[in-house]
């Protein structure tokens, strides 16, 4: 039974780097490769950042159902898979999916046990520093990210859990923990707990 973690976080907030360190810290969880109108960046191959396609077969896809969700972020169009899904239940891992606050409100919606987190730096101008720190963008580019974080911002309580990347440690420990919790819930046992309560009769 796969669960579905889904990761939102304004650009800027290290939300890659918390999801990457979740991936190589926790066994049997991978990330959703999604379906992207965008170009790719520098070194990014497809089908490793993203499957990147152009506007007509995205929409093509779209009519023909195949997405679990999808949205246009920044004038792309980005979207889950549902292969994703499937692959995953066949073969028995979780799932991270890093999307925007439309897509993780529309799986919440299909998939209501999906587990969703919101990462938020520890405050806006934190946030303004890391994305200057960063060097790669034009100070025009980044008022425009604060302002689009502080409207994603808004939507936090749509989301089960809150993680305030303070420290990078103590945030990827955090993550691990929730991972950790979710499988150990009752519905997730039921499975694997059988033959032990046999053992019981
Ligand atoms: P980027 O282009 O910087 O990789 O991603 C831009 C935004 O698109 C990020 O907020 C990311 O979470 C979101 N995103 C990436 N993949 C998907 C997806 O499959 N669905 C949705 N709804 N958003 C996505």
């Amino acid at each position: 039974m796969t669960t579905v973690f889904i990761i939102s976080a304004p650009s800027g907030s290290g939300k890659s780097t918390l999801t990457s360190a979740l991936i190589r810290t926790v066994p049997n969880i991978r990330f959703s490769v999604s379906y992207t109108t965008r170009q790719p960046r520098g070194e990014e191959k497809d089908g490793e950042a993203y499957f990147f396609i152009g506007r007509a077969e995205f929409e093509k896809r779209v009519a023909l159902g195949e997405f679990l969700e999808h949205a246009e972020v920044f004038g792309n169009y980005y979207g889950t898979h549902i292969s994703e899904l499937a692959r995953a239940d066949r073969d028995g891992y979780d799932l991270v999916l890093d999307i925007d606050v439309q897509g993780a409100r529309q799986l919440k919606e299909k998939i209501p046990a999906a587990v969703s987190i919101f990462v938020l730096a520890p405050s806006r101008q934190v946030l303004e520093e890391r994305l200057r720190s960063r060097g790669q963008d034009s100070d025009e580019v980044i008022q425009r990210r604060l302002r689009e974080a502080a409207e994603e911002i808004r939507n936090y309580f749509r989301y089960d859990y809150v993680l305030v990347n303070q420290e990078v440690a103590a945030s990827i420990d955090s993550l691990v923990s929730i991972v950790k919790a979710t499988r150990s819930r009752r519905d997730r046992m039921e499975d694997s707990i059988r033959p032990i309560l046999e053992t019981f009769l």
